[in-house]
């Protein structure tokens, strides 16, 4: 009887182990096949100095102040159609808001949807007391072993630069796109986008435009980041996460610390502070995140190629695994993060009042209200009273990948990062695309830096650089995919 069963439960496992052997080796690879970009015709030393010129515009954005640096952003303008001649000449140029800018290139097919590419003008402060450690002056726009540094090369005049490069190009090779193309260039991406990228979202809409898709900063070239992956990972992203802050009271009766009750202000708002940390939203692999490791398994060697093409075994397993770095949970749930807590202010005194902030960042199918749900129910407390910040926003919506966008995007990265495998993601960070919801159904973010992980400190951090080769794959990307756009087929 035992021998039979043990036998049994062999067979069992083997069968198991073949399954999961088949399913490993079965799962096809999703990376499309194309030949790689032509050489670009630059003098790529002449574009990494016209880039490095950019970084001495001091373009540090304000949320209380909108006219900061005027003056540094109009030099910037000034700059700009100084040296893309082409550009000035061919495109249209608004004005938007304050300093934001709107550039227009007509298509010649006027029933093909319009499309556009953004990056944003302004950009970070250095963080106070981290001056000393640069290696070079963050303004100075030098050019150093190999990479152009300094504060906004990667985050995002980068961007900003090699779009217009290849736009320069591709006019001076007589190019005309198909379909209508904006450039949306923000001047507050940094303190939120409602006075440069939302105010050109609507103008748009109010001008009766629909894009076709939308192309912001974004996710990167991942070096030598993802474990079990040898190749770059190029990840584009689909969706950005919600904002929600919610502020937390807690009103008792101030008293005497000499005859204290037994639930004091503080120990109640503490306990419910804990309560809720120890309760983090539901979260899983599904979604955008369970579309890239999708994407990413086929292309991955060893045990983690075999996790991941079997989350119908192994999903508990490799959740909880990802779940302990931070950066990867945040993929997968909706995160709560306790960010400010204040009550009391003399040794003897029981505070009337205990208040906390509590920031979610909310995954795409998650909104606004349901995290207030959760919240409410994990807090425990009726007693407590919960506003909401005014500038909380919901998650975008899911771009698809079965998108003219999307596809047009992952060739284009192919060809210009033969050596990068591309896979969906999603970014948890905002960006100024999440105002483009108004104006399109397909807004993806990606940028063409390739990084390791080193480098992700680099962004709004310090010694902030960029590859001069880095910069040419970047320029050729941009170049790649506006042709790439006009070979796509009319929808
Ligand atoms: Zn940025």
């Amino acid at each position: 009887m035992l021998k039979r069963i043990s036998l049994g439960l062999l067979l069992a496992v083997l069968l198991l182990v073949a399954a999961v052997a088949v399913k490993t080796v079965v799962t096809p690879s999703q990376q499309l096949a194309v030949t790689p970009a032509p050489k670009l015709d630059i003098d790529l030393q002449a574009a990494a100095t016209r880039l490095s010129k950019a970084i001495t515009f001091k373009t540090v954005s304000s949320l209380d102040e909108a006219d900061a640096n005027a003056a540094e952003f109009d030099k910037l303008h000034a700059y700009l159609a100084q040296q893309f001649p082409k550009v000035h000449a061919t495109l249209k140029r608004e004005v938007v808001g304050n300093k934001a800018l709107l550039y227009t290139w007509a298509g010649s097919d006027p029933a093909a949807r319009p499309i556009a590419l953004m990056a944003h003008q302004d950009m970070v402060p250095i963080a106070p007391g981290t001056e000393k450690a640069w290696s070079v002056d963050p303004f100075a726009g030098e050019i150093k072993d190999g990479f152009i540094w300094g504060r906004g090369t990667l985050d995002n005049k980068g961007n900003l630069f090699a779009q217009m490069e290849a736009i320069e190009l591709l006019i001076g090779s007589g190019f005309t796109p198909k379909q209508t193309v904006y450039l949306v260039m923000g001047d507050d991406e940094e303190v939120s986008g409602l006075r440069g990228a939302l105010p050109i979202a609507e103008l748009l809409k109010s001008r009766n435009v629909r894009l076709d898709w939308v192309l912001d900063e974004g996710l990167l070239v991942l070096d030598g980041v993802l474990p079990g992956l040898s190749k770059p990972a190029a990840l584009i992203g689909l969706a950005e996460k919600g904002y929600g802050t919610f502020f937390l009271s807690l009103d008792t009766s101030p008293g005497h610390s000499s005859m204290p009750p037994q639930h004091s202000a503080i120990g109640s708002m503490s306990a419910a502070l804990a309560r809720l940390e120890a309760h983090p939203m539901p979260g899983g692999i599904q979604g955008v995140a369970g579309q890239m490791f999708g994407a990413l398994a086929p292309e991955m060697s060893g045990i983690n190629r075999v996790m991941l093409s079997n989350l119908w075994l192994t999903e508990p397993l490799v959740r909880s695994q990802l779940e302990k770095s931070p950066s990867s949970n945040a993929m997968l749930r909706t995160t709560t993060a306790l960010t400010i807590v204040r009550a009391g202010n003399k040794d003897n005194v029981l505070p009337g009042r205990a208040e906390a902030a509590v920031n979610f960042r909310i995954l795409p199918g998650d909104t606004l209200a349901s995290v207030e749900t959760y919240l409410r129910r994990a807090l425990a407390n009726d007693d407590i009273k919960i506003r909401q910040y005014p500038g909380n926003a919901e998650p975008s919506p899911v771009s698809s990948t079965d998108s003219a966008g999307y596809r047009a995007i992952q060739q284009a990265v192919r060809q210009s990062f033969p050596d990068a495998v591309v896979a969906p993601g999603l970014m948890t960070a905002a960006t100024d695309s999440r105002h483009f919801s108004l104006v399109s159904d397909a807004v993806f973010r990606f940028s063409p830096f390739r990084v390791k992980g080193e480098d992700l400190a680099r962004f709004h951090g310090t010694n902030e650089r960029l590859a001069i080769s880095n910069y040419g794959e970047m320029i050729g990307f941009y170049h790649q995919l506006l042709r790439n756009a006009n070979a796509a087929p009319a929808p």
